[in-house]
């Protein structure tokens, strides 16, 4: 069976229930209904809704206050909430947007829009999950101080009507905005170029184009497409606010643009693009572990498999050529057994400091295991290789740990009916055996 996104409509009036429920229905979403909160409460303790629809006016406790009460308890304060409002109610959008709601829907809730809605959120919580399920929750704060934010965000707007821009910018700028205006689409891109802001208010009729042409180029390049995208336009046709919302804007405002509704807005969405820069770095950050060497530093073996096979599939696939050192510390056990351990760990420490020094940018440089290290030199012949290998040799040889370090190497090259990794190592391996045997602290090819 396919499972279905759960919905949680909060309304006291039965018939606007039916409405929205009916719609969500339709579009195959599982729907759960109450009509106060104490029920909407219990609802979502016992059905874990993804998201909840509630409307602001209702008796004894309305969706604002219901939304206070979400966003502090733990179990509750990551569901999405889309606040029901009458129209022209501007303070309650602000309020609502203040007390944690993620987005609103004007009465008469039209289908198009409370769907788009609805599954623009889902999205986003389902990224959020997604950044958050791949590392581990100790390491997961999104409720403490962003330090890497220095300065201002930078708003960009869009806008050709000059006053509107005007108007916009000044709001801003005392809300405390950096704020940069471009008056077409070839501005937008101009500015674009040179600058990546925190948060985009875009025009949808420009002089050169549709707005939602530049959306749509903006959300296919990676430094633009997680970037807070929200339509400003006196179009009320509703069908435009729809497309933009599935091209991928964030947010829309209708002109004439009230100002504590656009500055509740831009913060709002500034604040959620936060917690996914966040996410994503925590993330980043992990990946990075995941492929390091704590001791040394250098990629691990995993990583250098990765690379590896796909080397030699790009090989196979153009006639690409690279080389392989493979190399060992002599008697490391010895070391190990007279100095310490200790001493023995910062040996492979020094020869990590020394492989990161040594190694030219597109090289590969990993500890494979032990007191073993490779070398991935790519598009480096073995006669090439075979010099850097001697270089590295010397460099260990006379290095801090002189007289007592010495390593034995062995270089392969990457070969036509190499069909994996294996062989190549395998070659490697043999020609360092013949180093060791030879008496070791030398290069030997395969
Ligand atoms: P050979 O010249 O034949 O390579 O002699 P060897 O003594 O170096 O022999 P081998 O390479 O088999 O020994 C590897 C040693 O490296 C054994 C192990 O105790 C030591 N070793 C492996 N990992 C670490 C580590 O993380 N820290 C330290 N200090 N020693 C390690
Ligand atoms: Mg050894």
């Amino acid at each position: 069976m396919i499972h279905k996104d759960r919905v949680l409509v909060v309304d006291d009036e039965p018939i606007n229930i039916r409405i929205m429920a009916a719609t969500l229905e339709k579009a195959g979403y599982e729907v759960f209904r109450a009509s106060d909160c104490d029920t909407a409460l219990r609802m979502i303790r016992e059905a874990n809704p993804h998201i909840l629809l509630l409307d602001v006016m209702m008796p004894v406790m309305g969706g604002i206050e219901l939304t206070k009460l979400l966003r502090n308890d733990p179990e509750t304060n990551a569901i999405p909430i889309i606040l029901v409002t009458s129209l022209g109610r501007t303070e309650d959008k602000v309020q609502g947007l203040n007390a944690g709601a993620d987005d609103f829907l004007t009465k008469p809730v039209i289908a198009a829009e409370l769907l788009a809605r609805v599954r623009s959120l889902l999205k986003l919580k389902r990224l959020n999950e997604d950044a958050l399920s791949r590392y581990e929750p100790a390491s997961y704060d999104i409720s403490g101080a962003d330090n890497s934010r220095r300065g201002k965000s930078i708003v960009l707007i869009v806008e050709d009507d000059k006053i509107a821009a005007k108007i916009c910018g000044t709001i801003l700028g005392a809300g405390g905005y950096e704020v940069i205006i471009a008056a077409s689409i070839l501005e937008a891109e101009t500015v674009l170029d040179c600058t990546v802001p925190d948060l985009i208010l875009l025009d949808l009729i420009l002089p050169d184009g549709s707005g939602i042409d530049l959306l749509a180029s903006l959300r296919t390049k990676s430094e633009f497409e997680n970037i807070p995208v929200i339509i400003v336009s006196s179009i009320t046709d509703l069908e435009t606010r729809v497309k933009g919302i599935e091209t991928g804007a964030d947010d829309y405002l209708v002109k004439p643009v009230n100002s504590l509704e656009l500055m509740a807005r831009v913060k709002s969405n500034l604040h959620k693009y936060e917690i996914n820069q966040r996410l994503k770095r925590n993330a980043d950050k992990l990946f990075v572990l995941s492929i390091t060497d704590p001791l040394t530093g250098l990629y691990n073996r995993q990583y250098l498999d990765t690379v590896l096979e796909r080397e030699i599939a790009a090989s196979r696939r153009n006639g690409s050529v690279f080389s392989l050192l493979l190399f060992d510390i002599d008697h490391f056990k010895e070391i190990n057994d007279t100095l310490g351990h200790v001493v023995g760990d910062s040996v492979l420490r020094e020869l990590g400091r020394i492989l990161k020094n040594d190694v030219r940018m597109n090289d590969v440089a990993a500890r494979y295991g032990g007191d073993e290290f490779v070398v991935m030199l790519l598009n480096t012949s073995i006669d090439t290789a075979m010099t850097v290998a001697e270089k590295l040799r010397l460099i260990v040889e006379n290095s801090v740990f002189a007289s007592v370090v010495t390593i034995s190497i062995g270089v392969a090259q990457v070969l036509p009916e190499d069909s994996g990794m294996e062989s190549i190592i395998k070659r490697a391996d043999e020609a360092l055996y013949v180093a060791k045997r030879k008496g070791r602290n030398r290069v030997e090819i395969s």
